[in-house]
């Protein structure tokens, strides 16, 4: 049997991230459940938003909406290093497989390695 390297892109805007044709089969269209999770919070937001006659509370909305747009921002720079290694440690590629580097400094002091 062939075996199928088909990957989906993400259905969350600026998401660079991918899934396995396996996961579509089984009907999901994010690469990961934080991204589903993100999207539909991000809705509800909007919905939230534009059902409310509280100006305060939609100053608390809004805020929110921003703060998870940020997070969701961070996770997609999160997801494109994570599809980078995964392309660059891919099977398929065995050449191109990279060993793990000691941790730099800062990372090692904030990981508290000692050394
Ligand atoms: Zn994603």
């Amino acid at each position: 049997m062939r075996r199928r390297h088909k990957r989906h892109t993400c259905s969350r805007e600026g998401c660079p991230g991918t899934y396995s044709q396996q996961m579509h089969d089984g009907g999901l269209r994010y690469c990961s459940m934080i991204c589903s999770r993100i999207d539909a919070d991000l809705d509800e937001l909007i919905d939230a938003l534009r059902d409310s006659s509280d100006p305060g509370a939609e100053v608390t909305l809004t805020e929110a909406w921003t703060t998870l747009v940020q997070a969701a921002d961070l996770f997609s720079d999160y997801r494109r290093l994570r599809e980078e290694n995964r392309r660059t440690n891919s099977r398929r590629y065995p050449g191109r497989r990279t060993t793990p580097q000691p941790l730099t400094r800062p990372l090692a002091d904030a990981a508290g390695v000692q050394g």
